[in-house]
């Protein structure tokens, strides 16, 4: 089944979505991503778009960060996205990629005078992480003072320490701020159950907000009343906590079962992460009706 994508103001083959090697953003990283995921539900034969709002209200924020008029409000975006999703029609999980760029052909390092223009794609993509995660504490520090938007350019430093993390035989890494303190995962948040509380980088840590991570919060409160504390975290308390995982759009809720080499807990999947993971993959598939207003539906059309 071929993917398509919303390029150039029309819903083209994703193999036709091609674009000039003298793309602005390219050279400079000036654009502005998300990851929205849409959740198949095959009872009811439909996708379950995840916190669509949520997400382009998050990219607008970042185009207001680069400079960047989008030709379309979030709402709009909103709805070319479900239009996508029903014209692909994918029958499993899909992944889907927007993206605000500065699109004009013109090379010279600036924000200002350059055209800009929206982009989306979508394409079937099942897990991300393995089931559960050995990570390692990267040497790859977040640049201080930096905008913390999904900006395309700010991705090299979560490459290097992905990559890094990879080829010394993990899964995944975990940054720490320029001060030292622990961040977040090269895609995804972390949590902490540290006496039976959750514990998790703050906003002041300089990590991506995370639409996972405050929904996980919610949800541990509301279903499990659990609270979670937002506080800076030592990278030596990494090591005696009783569960930690990741959260994610694309990771949804992964375990963590070491972290430099030191177990987590039993290194298994902890208690509280399990019953997380359980509400979380109700939710996200709509068969939670308490937050279905969290997902929007896409329904193949003709079905
Ligand atoms: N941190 C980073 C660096 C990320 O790339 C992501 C993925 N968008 C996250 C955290 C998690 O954010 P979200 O839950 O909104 O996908």
């Amino acid at each position: 089944m071929p993917s398509f994508a919303f390029y150039k103001n029309e819903f083209v083959p994703l193999s036709e979505a091609n674009m000039s090697v003298m793309t602005n953003f390219i050279h400079y990283g000036t654009g502005v991503f998300e990851g929205i995921r849409g959740n198949w539900n095959a009872e009811n034969k439909r996708s379950y778009l995840f916190c669509l709002k949520e997400h382009y209200e998050r990219l607008h924020q970042g185009c207001q960060v680069l400079k960047m008029e989008l030709p379309y409000s979030v709402d709009e975006m909103c709805r070319i996205t479900v239009e996508l999703v029903e014209k692909c029609g994918f029958e499993e999980n899909v992944y889907i990629r927007p993206l605000a760029y500065k699109s004009a052909e013109a090379l010279g390092v600036r924000l200002h005078d350059l055209e800009c223009d929206f982009t989306v794609f979508a394409f079937p993509w099942g897990p991300y992480l393995p089931d559960k995660v050995r990570c390692c504490v990267s040497s790859w520090r977040f640049p201080n003072g930096i905008p913390r938007a999904k900006l395309t350019g700010l991705y090299v430093t979560n490459a290097l320490a992905k990559t890094d993390a990879i080829e010394t035989g993990f899964d995944e890494a975990i940054m720490l701020t320029s001060d030292g303190y622990v961040a977040e995962g090269s895609g995804e948040n972390i949590f902490l159950v540290i006496n039976g509380e959750l514990v998790t980088p703050a906003s002041y840590d300089g990590i991506l907000m995370g639409i996972t991570r405050n929904k996980v919060m919610e949800l541990a409160e509301a279903e499990l009343g659990i609270k979670t504390v937002e506080r800076h975290v030592d990278r030596v308390e990494l090591y005696n906590v009783s569960e930690c995982f990741l959260t994610g759009t694309a990771a949804n809720i992964t375990p963590v079962s070491e972290i430099d080499n030191r177990r987590i807990g039993d290194g298994e999947i902890g208690q509280i992460t399990e019953k997380l993971q359980n509400i979380y993959s109700d939710v996200i598939r709509g068969n939670n009706p308490k937050y279905l207003n969290w997902c929007t539906p896409a329904k193949r059309k003709g079905r």
